[in-house]
């Protein structure tokens, strides 16, 4: 019998915030934040606001995650940060996301590479995967996100595989303003996303992983994505930076 799959919102702050803003922006969603139960909530500031986060909640049950990381744990990689230190103060690790892939040339070689040592450091990665606007066109989506996720857990250990968390971000939807449907997210999810880890890992596992939908969620879409079987949360990118916005979309994961 799967585990049930308890809802998670992140925020994905992207490159904003220096530590005094972050700081300011945490004290006042955690009010909010912290009345809400029944909820994995989860912050991914930019790495230099890290620590001024993490000793805000300190006390509360809001977590604290990372928007990237190299796969070594130390060495002559001028510039990167490694698994080893981020699991001295967070649980979570975003990997593998479309503007690590536009921007920085990420290939699903390296977002594995990132995977596999992120599990073996007990860092969640949340791996994103999506296809852009014009394999969409072409029809080519669920082929495109079939092989992203199958290549980014090549060769993890069936034993870690409910640990990890996919989100579902077509890439054409990132802060644009314009979301997926609903319902197209949650069938992309039940035919391509659970399919492919069903073939690596079995029914019980695919049922089990937590899949988040990101692309413009905003207080006003969020319950349409998370009133869907399929989807388990939210990564989110832009509503994230505003208190009021985070809060609301947390909500209504409670509800
Ligand atoms: C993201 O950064 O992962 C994201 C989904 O951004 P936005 O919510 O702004 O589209």
């Amino acid at each position: 019998m799967p585990a049930a799959r308890v809802p998670l919102v992140a925020g994905n702050w992207k490159l904003n915030k220096t530590s005094s803003e972050a700081y300011k922006l945490v004290a006042e969603m955690l009010p909010g934040l912290r009345n809400i139960k029944g909820v994995e909530k989860l912050l991914c500031p930019p790495f230099t606001a890290m620590m001024a986060v993490a000793r805000l909640i300190k006390d509360t049950d809001i977590r604290l995650g990372a928007q990237n990381m190299f796969w070594e744990e130390q060495g002559a990689y001028t510039g990167e940060i490694s698994p080893l230190m981020l699991a001295e103060f967070c649980q979570y690790v975003i990997i593998g996301h479309s503007e690590r892939r536009t921007y920085f040339g990420e290939t699903n070689e390296q977002i594995n590479h990132k995977v596999r040592a992120a599990i073996s450091h007990r860092l969640t990665p949340i791996i994103c995967v999506g296809e852009t606007l014009e394999e969409n066109q072409a029809g080519r989506a669920a082929g495109v996100v079939s092989r992203q996720v199958r290549e980014a857990v090549l060769g993890m250990d069936i034993l870690d595989a409910d640990r990890m968390v996919i989100a579902y971000e077509p890439v054409w939807a990132i802060g644009t303003g314009r979301a997926a449907t609903a319902e197209g997210a949650n069938i992309l999810t039940r035919n391509v996303i659970r399919p492919a880890l069903a073939s690596l890992f079995g029914k019980d596992i695919a049922q089990s992983v937590r899949v988040l939908y990101g692309g413009s969620v905003d207080p006003g879409n969020a319950g349409d994505f998370l009133r869907q079987p399929e989807i388990d949360g939210a990564l989110v990118g832009g509503a994230s930076l505003k208190a009021q916005a985070f809060v609301a979309i947390v909500e209504t994961a409670q509800a």
